[in-house]
């Protein structure tokens, strides 16, 4: 079977790419975070956040252009320095202004009397599940997207809606073309649309479009959108219960230290490892679906494809918190997969 595999002095250009990548991104986060948490604890009064959020930002933005320069170099993005500054600023920025908003709210919080917190935090709760259940996320990605309009995709996915048996689905193409980023992705846990950014579009063949909306389709089908936003939100409930569990510290020392202990730990565990090893799982499910309906080998080159247009390395060693698996894993599924069930390359 013919694969598409980079070379190794690509995928050695790749691992360094990606590293350089993932340390700035550490670096981002630790700037978005840090300064916050240590003015509270130095007690630095409210109204002085507004020099420390500017500061950050700051800090951010020029991090944020030698990211712009690493990208540049590395795989060439064609987005304006200024655009690629904003955007990838505002990701981490958003912590730093949120952070001291949430922290003043959970001192009105910790303010209240113990039943009614547990009130206000299930309040909340009501209020994310309707915001989960609605279409908002699908709405924010249309607004810079346009409805698919090639004649050959379109039939295609309507072959493939009726085999999958998913009902009709939205396709959009997203234009983030000068980001060059490939990617594809499922939206709405009730309403299904199916986002292609256009650079995948533009750099993969009909047939490896065709299975890229195939495994798209295949997480439609089978709700994973529904089944992972269900399980964290389920899991976040309990969790943040245990945490405001109005125990009496007086009567039950242990209790009032102990069940806030477990919910922060279970929380913190299903965000790192059972939520991300779910969404793996659902990953090779919707490969395998995909591989069902549509030539394997499409999916395999496409797959390989991508990596190699986002610069991702086949291979990634810390896995075990990563939401999809190495390319070259779920190559090696669906290559196994097709050739148990004959199917041509
Ligand atoms: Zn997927």
């Amino acid at each position: 079977m013919a694969v598409l595999r980079a070379t190794p002095e690509t995928e050695q250009k790749m691992r360094e790419f990606y590293r350089q990548i993932n340390s700035i991104n550490s670096v981002s986060s630790m700037v978005a975070f840090l300064p916050t948490i240590f003015a509270i604890y130095l007690g630095v009064p409210f109204h002085y956040f507004f020099i420390v959020v500017a500061a950050q930002i700051l800090v951010l933005a020029a991090i944020s252009y030698y990211k712009y320069r690493v990208e540049r170099k590395a795989r060439k993005i064609e987005v304006t320095p200024g655009r690629y500054v904003l955007e990838n600023t505002m990701t981490y920025a958003v912590f730093s202004i949120t952070l001291p908003i949430l922290l003043f709210l959970f001192i009105l919080f910790y303010s209240l009397s113990s039943l009614q917190r547990v009130i206000t935090i299930n309040l909340l709760f009501v209020l994310s599940l309707l915001i989960l259940l609605s279409n908002l996320p699908a709405s924010r990605l249309k607004r810079i997207s346009k409805p698919l309009d090639d004649p050959y995709l379109i039939s295609k996915a309507d072959e493939l809606s009726e085999k999958l048996g998913t009902g009709k689905l939205g396709l959009f193409v997203m234009n983030l073309g000068r980001f060059r980023i490939a990617n594809a992705g499922q939206v709405g846990a009730r309403k299904y649309s199916v986002f292609i950014t256009d650079y995948l579009l533009d750099n993969l063949s009909p047939e490896e479009n065709v299975a890229v909306i195939a495994h798209e389709f295949a997480h439609a089908k089978q709700k994973h959108v529904l089944k992972t936003a269900s399980i964290a939100w389920a899991i976040t409930v309990i969790c943040a219960n245990l945490m405001v569990y109005p125990v009496d510290v007086g009567t039950y020392p242990v209790m009032a230290l102990a069940l806030p202990a477990a919910g922060f730990i279970i929380l913190m565990l299903s965000l790192v490892l059972i939520i991300p090893s779910i969404q793996r799982k659902f990953e090779a499910q919707a490969d395998l679906i995909a591989a069902s309906v549509v030539n394997g080998m499409d999916l395999v080159n496409a797959l390989q494809k991508i990596s190699r247009l986002n610069f991702t390395p086949s291979e990634i060693s810390r896995h075990w918190s990563l939401d999809h698996p190495p390319t070259r894993e779920r190559v090696k599924k669906i290559i196994s997969y097709t050739k148990a069930n004959g199917q041509k390359n």
